[in-house]
């Protein structure tokens, strides 16, 4: 049986057991499992009933996957929530994903209910008709792995039944920092090997990945091994900006200067290895108020608001170029790029490409900063183009090393060729040789005429 009550209550009625205290009234809130000493426990068991009576009980958001098992057996559940009758956003764009996991280390809770919480929030806003819920169901899918170390949960432990330091054996620069108990071996224990598989199988292209734990009071982006600020640090500041001036003064923090160095975490593992932009997520430490339990709502509810900030923005943790005009002009074109992600783009080049995708040319390499517009000029000298031909932008969205790559075409309707009207002869331009000078007249003419005058500014 749950029952709250508050600090002030707790005071006044210090003397009172708690069992005297009034009954949660709403034990749809609870979190499930039982009191013990100062904090709310959940068993692997409790869980599973849990999350196998979401997936019975609202089949077209909820779909459950067993994604591995712990040491000792116990099932690993995923629950993935989106509005599964769709398999795009309404606009036909791919929707977004994001990645959380809990529950790395059994004996901090209040970072494993955070999980179960941000789970519980969209499946308990879908059925409400909560719009912000509503929304981010129909345009995104959230995988949440609750509780990734089941038997140390159930023991009340920070390892595994191994003794293993889960959050120390991913294979990125593991065992490469003064640590304890990192295993045997990058990945030598079924947990994390299950988790880092579901990572590459699954959401390879997860746009954001959250794990969470229970400590201080803090946001962790990358990196636990270095002192250094990330790659991406324009996305991770532009965050910390958002979130402490209108949402909660957490503070956020590279995790090497913010806790201390620590290597093979999932953390760095997520955004070294795939490429998410990702945050290590620590509740505090003081779990519950002593001798009462407070809905849990409550108690996480600043977190959830952050959250579910990351989650509703998702979208924009990411470079998301947008070519504004693309001007050929003799043997140079200049393009208008203007970014609506957060990330900075790496690797940018501009692609003339046939029918079948293959590039026929590709510009020299540009950056595009992030929450910027760039002018860009690019030697066109080597360029033929053909009557099929047309252009995309190609890009890793992000700056770290291991983030995606993506081919996005360009709207011909941004797309002009400057025509010199003082000659008016396609021969003197050395955008064409020969072969292609009639394909290229074809195209100047296809293409929406404009002015000379302005179009020459770079
Ligand atoms: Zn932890």
């Amino acid at each position: 049986m749950r029952v709250a009550v508050g600090l002030v209550l707790c005071l006044m009625l210090a003397s009172v057991p708690v069992a005297s205290a009034q009954s949660d009234s709403n034990e749809d809130e609870a979190w499930p499992g039982d009191p013990i000493d100062s904090h709310v426990h959940m068993t692997w068991a409790a869980l599973t009933l849990e999350v196998n009576g979401w997936a019975d009980d609202y089949p077209d958001i909820v779909d459950l996957a067993d994604v591995g098992e712990s040491e000792l057996g116990k099932t690993l559940w995923v629950v993935r929530i989106s509005d599964w009758s769709m398999e795009t956003k309404a606009n036909g764009s791919v929707k977004e994903i994001v990645y959380i996991d809990g529950g790395h280390h059994g004996n901090e809770y209040l970072g494993t209910a955070l999980a179960y919480l941000s789970a519980k929030w969209y499946i308990d806003g879908w059925v409400e008709g909560n719009q912000e819920a509503v929304d981010a169901l129909q345009n995104t899918e959230i995988h949440v792995l609750i509780m990734l170390n089941p038997d140390g949960n159930d023991i009340d432990t920070r390892w595994n039944i191994n003794q293993v330091d889960l959050n120390r054996n991913y294979d990125h620069y593991w065992n490469t920092c003064p640590t304890t108990q990192p295993g045997s071996s990058a990945f030598s224990e079924s947990e994390t090997a299950a988790n880092s598989d579901y990572m590459n199988t699954v959401v390879p292209n997860a746009d954001l990945y959250v794990t969470m734990h229970t400590g201080v009071w803090i946001m962790l982006y990358p990196w636990g091994k270095w002192p250094e600020q990330p790659q991406d640090w324009e996305l991770y500041h532009q965050i910390r900006e958002d979130v402490n001036q209108d949402i909660s003064d957490i503070p956020i923090q590279n995790a090497n200067q913010g806790l201390y160095p620590n290597c093979g975490t999932s953390r760095d593992y997520g955004y070294g290895v795939m490429g998410y932009p990702t945050f290590t997520f620590e509740t505090d430490d003081e779990q519950f108020v002593p001798g009462s339990i407070e809905n849990l709502n409550d108690r996480l509810g600043e977190e959830m608001d952050v959250m579910r900030y990351l989650i509703t923005n998702v979208w924009y943790w990411r470079a998301r170029l947008d070519v504004q005009s693309l001007e050929i002009m003799d043997d140079e074109i200049t393009i208008d790029v203007e970014n609506m992600g957060q990330a900075s783009a790496a690797n940018t080049s501009l692609q003339y490409v046939d029918s079948n995708g293959n590039a026929l040319w590709t510009s020299s390499l540009f950056t595009v900063n992030a929450t910027n517009s760039s002018t860009v000029t690019l030697d066109a000298e080597n360029l033929s183009m053909t009557t099929d031909g047309t252009w995309q932008l190609y890009y890793q969205i992000r700056v770290v090393e291991s983030s995606r790559w993506v081919a996005e075409p360009i709207n011909q309707s941004v797309v002009a060729t400057v025509v010199d009207e003082s000659s008016n002869l396609l021969i003197g331009y050395g955008l064409f040789n020969p072969v292609s000078i009639i394909a290229g007249f074809v195209l100047v003419t296809a293409f929406v005429h404009r002015e000379e005058s302005d179009e020459t500014d770079v």
